[in-house]
């Protein structure tokens, strides 16, 4: 997410109507603007379907039940958590096997309850604690864009760790999880997502994924 709304915060200097926004409410913005962009997937399609019932039924194993809305969707997005609430999920995870369709809808679902949202509004604000100007951004730009960067692989491994003992609560066991990021396809590091050999040394870490 760092980079998308350091891109943002950049734009807003072109922007004079939106400078004495503080950062909290540009990051909003940025992704409402993530969301807008999203086409909805036909509401009553097959595969819409099959993405609400993995969905509930990971639900089902949550207490108490997070506060969280899925939105499937169409285009090029595969997954991902918005405003701290809202999960955008693509309707072409419906062709994925079970456990894949249900790591990644768990993974965002540790987005939710770890509250990662709010702890990534808490670092931007920190950084940029009042107007969001180029005098007040400028000086900390390298800083918060590593600091942000950090906290959004910190995330990444949370999430996975959820995603992965909701996968352990249904009875899918360490093999499948290594099977299923195999599934996925192998990705590189980014700013804001370390890639899969990664992801895969934290969990073994943890105790979830099976050696090779
Ligand atoms: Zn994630």
């Amino acid at each position: 997410m760092g980079q998308t709304l350091w891109a943002c915060v950049i734009c807003l200097f072109c922007a004079p109507a939106w400078c004495q926004q503080d950062i909290v409410d540009v990051l909003w913005r940025s992704q409402d603007q993530r969301l807008q962009a999203q086409a909805p997937a036909e509401a009553d399609s097959a595969a819409a379907a099959t993405l609400r019932r993995s969905f509930d039924s990971l639900l089902k194993t949550m207490q108490p039940a997070p506060v969280v809305e899925l939105r499937v969707t169409r285009g090029p997005l595969l997954a991902e958590t918005l405003q701290g609430h809202i999960i955008v999920a693509n309707e072409s995870l419906a062709a994925l096997p079970e456990p894949a369709r249900l790591f990644i809808l768990a993974h965002e679902l540790g987005h939710v309850v770890q509250q990662h949202w709010l702890r990534t509004a808490l670092l931007y604000q920190k950084w940029v604690p009042g107007a969001v100007t180029p005098a007040q951004t400028d000086p900390v730009a390298a800083s918060l864009t590593r600091e942000a960067s950090a906290l959004a692989h910190e995330h990444e491994f949370a999430a996975d760790a959820f995603a992965a003992q909701r996968l352990q609560v249904l009875g899918i066991d360490r093999q499948e999880l290594l099977a299923i990021f195999f599934q996925l396809g192998v990705v590189h590091d980014s700013a804001t997502h370390p890639g899969t050999r990664k992801r895969m040394a934290s969990l073994r870490a943890r105790g979830f994924a099976a050696e090779r």
